[in-house]
């Protein structure tokens, strides 16, 4: 049995990011960028108008003729004289001799020319060519996470195809004799399986939107058969149940049987100490325990940082913070606890019924109480560290 940070840090150890792919950039959202990404064009590639108004050189004067009109997409490039300005609208080129704009709210204007109410200062409302970005400038580093605004960056500069770490397949396979699917009817002695949608669910929130299910029933042979074909086919297999030492607990002896290499078994945690984790090559496999607190707890502490290290994030580790703790609090295990908890901006309280059987606190908890195994006594109003779920 190993400590928690122990555990952390083989994890951190033993993961590479998944191989490099091209993409399309309108389908790259969540994706991390697997090159540094350099401008192909200044942006924006002329002087632009940043207002609707009027185009002139600038000088004491303030009365124009208006000897043309330029709008967004238009290309003229007017010579203008010291009393002329152009009719000129947001986005248009301006002409190479202008260099201010005046919003039009600040001129009164006649049948063929303006007066400027309200001069500007020199070189206003003129967005400069490359202001946002001159050619062969980074427009992205490697490892950014790509969100809308990046692929809209991307878009203005004409950039189609990025290169980013693929995703992982990722197989969840279920153990349980006493489980039945939603949606059938509950015979006696039986249970609703409800760990692989909830994996499924939590997988989402890391952008895996694709996940496939696998069930087998509690017998050695079954689950061996079912690894090696998970193993054939899938990155990442993440497997709910049979991990512990019931005589009807056969997932460890399945992973041995399939070559699977043992990195860690049972953490000094609560819940979650039956958790293994183990590697083929670089298949990764966490096989969590069946009870769904336990599941959902070490998927988030050790399944997610491990999925966040093969996707590319450079950042893996959970976010920690910390709270004044509502109520004093004994820790009596030995192992370091998870507890659900609820925080607001000052404090954090601890959640009635801690069961690692059961979800019902999970599903109203907004993060963990990260006890450490070395702290037994907590005293009200004292900071602990959470782990927020968002
Ligand atoms: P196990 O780790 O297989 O011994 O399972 C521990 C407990 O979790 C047992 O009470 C199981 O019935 C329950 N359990 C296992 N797998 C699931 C599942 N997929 N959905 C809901 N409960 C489960
Ligand atoms: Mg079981």
């Amino acid at each position: 049995m190993i400590q928690v940070d122990h555990a952390l840090s083989i994890i951190a150890e033993n993961i590479s990011k998944m191989p490099v792919k091209k993409i399309k950039v309108g389908k790259s959202l969540g994706f991390i960028l697997a090159e540094a990404i350099y401008s192909p064009i200044d942006m924006p590639p002329f002087r632009q108008s940043a207002m609707d108004g009027y185009a002139f050189v600038h000088s004491e004067l303030s009365t124009f003729s208006v000897v043309s009109s330029s709008q967004a997409g238009d290309y003229s490039n007017l010579k203008l004289g010291l009393n002329e300005a152009i009719r000129i609208f947001t986005g248009a080129y301006v002409p190479d001799d202008a260099n201010t704009v005046v919003m039009q709210e600040h001129t009164t204007a006649t049948k063929d020319s303006i007066h400027i109410d309200k001069l500007p200062v020199p070189f206003s409302n003129v967005r400069n060519k490359g202001e946002q970005i001159e050619k062969g400038k980074l427009v992205l580093d490697k490892n950014t996470i790509i969100t809308p605004a990046a692929i809209g960056f991307f878009a203005c500069l004409g950039i189609s195809e990025i290169k980013v770490y693929s995703k992982p397949k990722i197989a969840i396979l279920v153990t349980g004799n006493e489980l039945v699917k939603v949606g059938k009817k509950l015979p006696k002695g039986k249970i609703y399986e409800s760990n692989s949608v909830m994996l499924e669910a939590a997988l989402k929130e890391v952008g895996i939107k694709k996940t496939t299910i696998f069930r087998v029933k509690d017998n050695l042979k079954a689950t061996s058969k079912m690894v090696e074909s998970c193993l054939a086919h899938f990155d990442v297999i993440l497997i709910s149940g049979g991990i512990s030492v019931g005589d009807y607990d056969f997932v460890k002896e399945a992973l041995l049987q399939n070559g699977v290499e043992e990195l860690f078994y049972k953490i000094n945690q609560k819940p979650g100490k039956p958790l293994f984790f183990g590697k083929k090559e670089e298949k990764l496999v966490f096989a969590l325990p069946g009870n769904p607190a336990s599941s959902l707890t070490c998927f988030y502490v050790y399944a997610l940082p491990a999925l966040k290290k093969r996707l590319g994030f450079t950042d893996i580790h959970l976010p920690k913070m910390n709270r004044k703790i509502t109520t004093n609090f004994q820790n009596n295990t030995g192992k370091t606890l998870f507890l659900k908890g609820f925080y607001d901006d000052d404090c954090v309280t601890v959640l009635e019924s801690q069961s690692s059987a059961m979800l019902n606190t999970f599903a109203v908890a907004n993060c963990f109480i990260y006890v450490p195994h070395t702290v037994v006594d907590i005293q009200e109003n004292h900071e602990v560290q959470i782990i927020p779920f968002n």
